[in-house]
């Protein structure tokens, strides 16, 4: 029976499964990142994760996992260097080829949040489409370019969507441009907006998440307002939704995809409410036509999109 192996690196943990050909994990293992430990323990750690799965099974039987797939935040190049990680230390680091040698099987490793939507790609579509747009809404803003039913990445950074400007002059982003997506929409930027009214003296019900100092805010707690209908949670994602509808709009005279998927945390808690305000603002901005014709849909899959991803990404590839 054929296996493979699908690895999820994130800041904090290692998440690791075993796929079988039915797409089902067979086992998890799970570690601790130990990010600030450095890199040496960085990759003992993923090696234990996989070492782990590896056990799962008897000795006799390891030749049946044909490869491991691995999902990094950060730019990672065509060849499987690690360029540069937000919160690892991975600088310049040969990731593939160090996995490749210590297990003798083909390695894949991709952007996570590239990966995280090719699995949810795979997991929606099953080959009915073959053009698809994956736009990730969360801390940050990323997303995924699947044409004729592969991944594109460019030379590595492709489907940077949270970059694209939606208000040439507008804020700051954390990249360093002006009038990005990410600085809209996110769910920091959703943040900053909150505590800036906040500031004001505006009153709402979104005032208590700042109790505890360095409090980041909860998507369900912005749901829960929104849902009582909060004057600012209800502004808030009237915001955000405008600009994903710009960036969503302009994506689709560039693309014309089969499938447009929205994922992350942002809309696991709130696509419901911000998904019709975003194609109205997304139906002023594509050409006349466009927007009907592309399937939208949410993602699917919570956090086991990067392990799926993963191991779909690897398949791919063998
Ligand atoms: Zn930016």
């Amino acid at each position: 029976m054929n296996r493979w192996i699908g690895l999820d690196i994130g800041g904090t943990k290692i998440l690791g499964s075993l796929y079988g050909e039915d797409d089902k994990p067979i086992a998890q293992s799970k570690k601790k990142t130990k990010a600030k430990e450095g890199i040496v323990v960085v990759l003992d750690q993923i090696f234990k994760v996989i070492d782990a799965l590896y056990k799962e099974i008897p000795e006799i039987e390891h030749s049946e996992i044909l490869g491991i797939g691995v999902g990094v935040p950060g730019l990672i190049t065509t060849d499987g260097i690690v360029k540069f990680s937000p919160n690892i230390p991975f600088k310049d680091f040969e990731l593939q080829s160090k996995i490749e040698k210590k297990y003798n099987v083909p390695v894949s490793i991709g952007n996570d949040v590239n990966v995280a939507m090719f699995g949810e790609y795979k997991f929606i579509s099953n080959a009915l489409y073959k053009n698809v747009l994956g736009l990730f809404i969360g801390t940050g803003i990323g997303g995924a370019i699947i044409i004729d039913s592969q991944l594109y990445i460019g030379q590595g950074a492709a489907a940077e969507f949270g970059h694209i400007v939606v208000n040439a002059d507008g804020a700051f982003c954390g990249c360093g441009a002006q009038g990005c997506l990410e600085a809209y929409a996110s769910k920091t930027a959703m943040q900053r907006y909150i505590e800036t009214q906040l500031s004001k003296g505006r009153l709402s019900s979104l005032k208590d998440f700042r109790d505890t100092d360095g409090a980041v805010i909860k998507s369900s707690t912005l749901q829960n307002a929104y849902a009582s209908n909060d004057p600012l949670a209800v502004e808030v994602i009237q915001y955000a939704s405008k600009y994903l509808g710009i960036a969503i709009g302009s994506l689709i005279n560039m693309f014309h995809p089969d499938l447009f998927i929205l994922g992350g945390g942002i809309i696991e808690s709130l696509g419901s409410e911000m998904m019709p305000l975003m194609l109205k603002e997304a139906e002023r901005h594509a050409m006349p036509g466009l927007l009907t014709s592309v399937k939208f849909e949410t993602s699917k899959l919570g956090d086991d999109a990067g392990v799926y991803g993963a191991f779909q990404f690897i398949k791919n590839h063998i």
